[in-house]
């Protein structure tokens, strides 16, 4: 059988961290309430934070990935606790809860919208 536009905007989900699976599947879970026929063309942890692409604009759907990606600055993308976001040395954003914070420090870079749409192909 042909994954549907759902099975495959939840295959993103394998880009994510695993602590974000839940979330991620009531946001895609929520989007096809909204309209099953739009395609998530990108779903990635960018600077700690999820970022969540479209095939076309949606107002509701640009909403709810806003939504989407705010809470994922609250929880930890290793076990999904209650998290903040944090950098290491480098510099490198994650958000994580106080068991998994080890050596990092919080962030107080504000957050990132970086919702991209792409116009469809067809
Ligand atoms: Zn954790």
């Amino acid at each position: 059988m042909e994954p549907t536009i759902f099975d495959k905007n939840m295959m993103w989900q394998d880009h994510l961290p695993t602590g974000w699976s839940g979330l991620y599947q009531q946001f895609i879970e929520r989007l096809t309430a909204i309209d099953p026929t739009l395609r998530v063309t990108g779903a990635k942890r960018k600077f700690g934070e999820l970022c969540i692409r479209f095939d076309r604009y949606n107002r509701e759907a640009d909403a709810l990935a806003r939504v989407a990606e705010q809470s994922s600055r609250t929880l930890c993308q290793m076990c999904s606790a209650p998290g903040e976001l944090r950098a290491d040395m480098n510099s490198v954003y994650a958000t994580l809860c106080d068991l998994h914070a080890g050596a990092t420090r919080p962030s107080d870079r504000p957050a990132i919208y970086s919702i991209i749409v792409h116009p469809s192909d067809d």
